[in-house]
């Protein structure tokens, strides 16, 4: 469904993708997993070009973009069919949580403000905050505001959802709400690609995981293989540290 073939990506000198390869199924939920600086979220927002990488070509619905050289359209198409999930929830300030999902629905997906409303408010009852609408992100705790994050992203109805620890910024006591809800969007067999240091969601959640380190993916396989049998050193070493 989606394929990404040699992915680089320099800042300045410094070649933080060398040379990335990944092939996610149609309702595959793939984690991302690798020591800080690896990659991971430089990967993550190439595919969407959040970041325009140097090399590497995109493939997706039978489509093949070069994203070096991807042309407007293309980066909108890729955009209309997928959402992105920010580490620190890039909920726009000035609007209410209903407003922050009526955004993409209206500017983006050009539907009526009666209709975006509508479904913005499905959204937010799915992640259980249709009572907090009208609330800003000032006025919601950092768990509500990442499930605002997370409806906006479903109520889009995306083909594919891009996860960049969405749990990292949160106090320890409101993470689990919010890997509950990323849980229930992955029953609804949404393609996902999540990057996250919570091991055993990640055990729980992903069909695959990937390790990836210094720019490189070094191991993948299913969760059991890589968290008990890791096979390279570099992921052994990084397992003995984290678990
Ligand atoms: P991870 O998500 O695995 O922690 P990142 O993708 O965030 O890794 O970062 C990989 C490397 O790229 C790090 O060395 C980081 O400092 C560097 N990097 C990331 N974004 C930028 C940027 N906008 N400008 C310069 N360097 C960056």
């Amino acid at each position: 469904m989606i394929e990404l073939k040699n992915v680089k990506k320099k800042f300045g000198n410094n070649e933080v993708l060398h040379d990335v390869s990944l092939s996610v199924n149609d309702g595959e939920v793939v984690v991302l997993l690798g020591p800080s600086g690896s990659g991971k979220t430089t990967f993550l927002r190439c595919i969407n070009f959040l970041e325009r990488a140097d090399a590497g070509i995109l493939k997706f619905d039978e489509e093949e973009i070069d994203l070096k050289r991807a042309k407007k359209k293309q980066i909108l198409d890729i955009r209309r069919n997928s959402a992105f999930v920010f580490q620190n929830y890039g909920l726009f300030n000035n609007k209410t949580a209903l407003q922050n999902i009526m955004e993409g629905l209206v500017v983006v997906q050009k539907r009526s403000k009666k209709e975006a409303r509508k479904i913005a408010l499905d959204s937010l009852e799915w992640v259980g905050l249709k009572d907090k609408a009208d609330y800003y992100p000032s006025q919601l705790s950092g768990g509500q505001q990442q499930r605002v994050g997370i409806a906006r992203a479903v109520a889009l109805n995306p083909k594919f959802i891009l996860f960049d620890e969405p749990t990292s910024a949160l106090d320890p006591e409101l993470v689990g709400e919010t890997l509950s809800v990323i849980k229930k969007v992955a029953k609804k067999g949404i393609t996902m690609i999540i990057v996250t240091h919570e091991m055993s969601f990640a055990q729980e959640v992903a069909d695959r995981v990937i390790f990836m380190d210094g720019g490189v993916v070094v191991e993948e396989g299913a969760p059991d293989e890589v968290f008990y049998k890791p096979k390279e050193e570099r992921t052994k070493k990084f397992l003995a540290r984290i678990l």
